[in-house]
């Protein structure tokens, strides 16, 4: 099998699937209130066996890591189909969903049943009316069933995601903290990206790493213990908590870049594949597709796309670098 390596010697095994770039929530870090931007109409989507398609060529290519995100997945039509189709795809090893989780207890089960193992859940606060502020609108109390839904249907670990605003939430962290533990959930501190316009317009409330984890270190003491396991934290640094399930990550993007171990790229709701998270630059696939190429003709772009992988994001050099692209299309 050919593997996808780039010009940095990085093994791409990981491809982040996006199914739409609607949302039922407009996070300030994320959506500007009014929207991203224009929605598409249906055609301008990929259908699920576009997708698929798309998700198996890649698993020909050594990719077996899969990540179902959006905009919000879950407001995309029967979501467990598309898990379904591509769970049985024999190279396909392992696939996580990101969701807000507003619409997860409904549908935790049949994404279960349909191959998703495990979750990504974004929450920022558990005061539900910062929650709602932050979400411009979302139900906290929603989220939380949604959580405890991927517990009790076992799509575990259960991670949460906190992105940390200095003015906004930097003060919820111990209670963040007392809920995971309380949970036994993996509980992810991210640092705010200057992503599209609503990224960029938080990155005055940016929290570095440091600040963070010694946040987390005041309220949590010696419990905090770190973890040396490569597999499990991904681009994390991550730690446990003694006496509790709960672990701990501080995902660095911006403070402290783990660009050098990057295994990953995404795919676009309109399928464009986008090489890296912080560059501009990306590859239609959309259009050959539906021109009817073959799977080696599909996989001879995505090989050359590989190539162009840039080396690594430039959020610290030039924070307005990609203030064209929108983490709600990028899909995390
Ligand atoms: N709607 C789903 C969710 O919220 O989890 C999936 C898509 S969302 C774009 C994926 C992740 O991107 C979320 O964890 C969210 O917190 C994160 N994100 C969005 N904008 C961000 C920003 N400017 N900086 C850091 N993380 C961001
Ligand atoms: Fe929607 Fe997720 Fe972006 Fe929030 S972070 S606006 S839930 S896509």
């Amino acid at each position: 099998m050919t593997a996808l390596i780039d010009p940095f010697q990085r093994k791409i095994e990981y491809l982040r699937v996006s199914v739409t770039d609607k949302c039922n929530y407009r996070c300030s870090y994320c959506m500007p209130e009014q929207g991203a931007h224009p929605e598409g109409n249906h055609t301008e989507y990929l259908s699920y066996d576009e997708i698929t398609r798309i998700v198996k060529v890649f698993s020909e290519l050594g990719v077996w890591k899969i990540r179902l995100t959006g905009g919000e997945p879950l407001i995309r039509k029967n979501l467990h189909q598309l898990a379904q189709q591509i769970s049985v795809l024999p190279n396909v090893k392992d696939i996580a969903l990101s969701t807000n989780a507003e619409r997860l207890a409904d549908q935790a089960q049949a994404l279960k049943d349909a191959g998703v193992t495990r979750t990504n859940i974004s929450l920022d606060t558990l005061d539900p009316i910062k929650f709602e502020r932050i979400t411009r609108g979302g139900n906290l109390a929603k989220v939380l069933a949604g959580i405890d839904a991927a517990f009790a249907v076992g799509m575990t670990p259960v991670k949460v995601n906190m992105v940390v605003m200095k003015d906004t939430n930097f003060e919820d962290i111990p209670a963040m903290l007392d809920y995971a533990i309380a949970k036994g959930i993996n509980l992810r501190f991210i640092e705010t990206m200057p992503i599209g316009g609503a990224g960029i317009s938080v990155m005055g409330e940016h929290v570095s790493a440091e600040q963070i984890l010694a946040k987390v270190k005041a309220h949590v003491g010696a419990d905090l213990l770190p973890m040396l396991d490569k597999q499990e934290a991904g681009p994390a640094r991550v730690y446990r908590i003694s006496g509790s399930k709960a672990k701990i990550g501080v995902i660095s993007a911006v403070s402290q870049h783990f660009c050098e171990t990057c295994n990953r790229v995404r795919l676009t709701a309109r399928g464009e594949l986008a090489l890296c998270l912080g560059q501009e630059d990306m590859i239609d696939l959309r259009t050959p597709l539906r021109a009817g190429i073959s799977d080696d003709q599909l996989k001879a772009i995505i090989v050359d796309a590989i190539a162009r992988k840039p080396e690594r994001h430039h959020f610290n050099e030039n924070r307005h670098n990609i203030q064209f692209r929108q983490m709600v299309s990028l899909g995390g």
